[in-house]
């Protein structure tokens, strides 16, 4: 059966996946989303004989419907080889405490990102010549962190497409700036920002819907896309690995907590779950920036408040764009007035029916210190090192289970691999690692986990810094229009 896809604010406007994919956002500023989220053909025990990119296969044939069977097989065979990924399984799951971790960090740049962004390219380069698009496409990124060298990676010297990546230039970390900074590539840009992630995102959206802008683009042979989660491209192959994990273990039910920012890791979760795996509780982890955790409360949403710079910048993020796709799920047309809430007053408010609608969700928040002792806890018990992300999910469930008593078998969305936020994780082991530098802390870690350092890491030990542009968080369209000589 075929889905079509229509925008959040708007059913009339509707795209095939392909044009959903190549526009990455719907012309009105709503989201893309299948008409319904179909179920899935196969039993579990028929998946669990299947490797990833099978499973991979069977939950995506099922959204994006105008490909091929060929088109979409050779799109996750170029993605998830292991010449992309430093293990055979694609993602791992590994128990630890009580629960499992599933390892999404085994792509070229050691976050989870990877596993869609390395198909994303291929999907985008399909659904293009499936539309017949003749534009170089503009892939336009805000970054929180890891998306921005997730997207340089999976696009770089990609025929057919340039991308442009602002992150915020005081609110990454060193590893992640260096790994963006060093990006090789004729057709990669990447441009530091004096704002944080919601600028970024902000500004980066009003180009997408700016039609004046579109117009002088496509004089000049361009058109805009998006690589974040806003694109249905990415958020499709995010839910193969909730499949993947599910039935790897087969309980009777699952609960899946994810160390969430915009929304879109959880969402896939989300989707998996429509499409009929088991799920008891999907719990959404917060740090300090908890505007989610109030969300799934009080029914208020309200970015209205400080922000806070924490140990796990991937998630320093108040307004959290996936959840417009849930909006729609539990509110249907009363979406885009929501959004205009959001966008005029900051905040809004859904009715009691609505949340009632929501009760598969628990929010959960930490603080850094609950992170940090989460990182040592599991390391002191278990010899295992997870990450700064991973960890306020390791925080947030250990209250919730404290708490509730539910002992349903658990799967914790590991986000980033350790290395990528060395400092923050060594110092929670022991503050005396402070005093050393980073390279030090590489062997250290390696000592402590027994994980051989990455290569993404080896890669930017001695690499040039290739980028230094700063913008003020005003000025991103400018940038783009130098770029392109517009
Ligand atoms: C992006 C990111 C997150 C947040 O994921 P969302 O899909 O934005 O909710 C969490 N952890 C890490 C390491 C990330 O890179």
């Amino acid at each position: 059966m075929a889905i079509k896809y229509h925008s959040t604010r708007n059913p009339k406007l509707t795209a095939t996946a392909s044009e959903a994919i190549l526009n990455g956002i719907a012309p009105d500023g709503g989201l893309y989303v299948p008409e319904q989220i179909p179920k899935l053909k196969l039993t579990f025990e028929a998946l669990a004989k299947m490797d990833y990119a099978h499973v991979a296969y069977e939950v995506m044939k099922l959204f994006f419907t105008d490909f091929t069977e060929d088109e979409l097989m050779a799109c996750i065979k170029g993605a998830y080889n292991p010449e992309k990924f430093d293990t055979e399984d694609i993602t791992t799951l590994v128990q630890a405490g009580d629960a499992y971790f599933l390892e999404l960090f085994h792509g070229r740049t050691i976050a989870f990102k990877d596993m869609a962004l390395s198909i994303l390219p291929y999907l985008m380069t399909t659904a293009a010549k499936k539309c017949g698009a003749k534009e170089e496409i503009v892939i336009l990124t805000a970054t929180s962190g890891d998306t921005g060298k997730a997207a340089l990676a999976g696009f770089a010297d990609v025929p057919g497409t340039s991308i442009v990546v602002f992150y915020p230039k005081h609110g990454v970390s060193r590893v992640q700036e260096k790994q963006m900074v060093t990006q090789r590539g004729k057709n990669v840009n990447v441009i530091g920002i004096e704002g944080n992630f919601d600028d970024a995102q902000t500004a980066v959206k009003a180009m997408f819907t700016d039609e004046k802008l579109a117009e002088r683009m496509k004089a000049k042979g361009y058109r805009f896309s998006s690589a974040n989660s806003i694109n249905i491209g990415r958020l499709v192959p995010q839910v193969a690995y909730y499949v993947y994990a599910y039935s790897r273990l087969m309980p009777k039910e699952i609960n899946f907590v994810v160390p969430t920012g915009n929304f879109g890791n959880i969402l896939a979760a989300y989707y998996a779950y429509e499409m009929g795996v088991p799920v008891h509780k999907l719990i959404c982890a917060s740090n300090r920036n908890k505007v989610l955790t109030d969300f799934f409360e009080t029914g208020v949403y309200d970015r209205n408040r400080e922000f806070y710079l924490t140990s796990s910048p991937s998630m320093d993020i108040l307004i959290s764009s996936n959840l417009e796709r849930l909006i729609y799920e539990i509110s249907g047309d009363k979406t885009a007035s929501f959004m205009k809430d959001l966008k005029e007053k900051g905040r809004y408010e859904i009715s009691h029916e609505m949340k009632s609608k929501l009760n598969i969700f628990v929010g959960g928040y930490a603080e850094d210190e609950d992170m940090e002792q989460a990182i040592a806890d599991l390391y002191k018990k278990e010899e295992y090192i997870i990450d700064t992300h991973t960890a306020v999910a390791a925080a947030v469930y250990s209250a919730y289970r404290k708490e509730t008593g539910d002992e349903t078998c658990t799967v914790i969305a590991s986000t980033a691999s350790p290395y990528k936020f060395t400092r923050a994780v060594l110092n929670s082991i022991d503050p005396a690692f402070d005093k050393k530098d980073d390279f030090e802390l590489f062997d250290e870690l390696n000592k402590l986990s027994g994980v051989p350092i990455p290569q993404a890491i080896k890669d930017i030990i001695s690499a040039p810094v290739l980028h230094d542009t700063v913008c003020a968080k005003d000025g991103l369209e400018k940038e783009v229009e130098r770029i392109y000589n517009l």
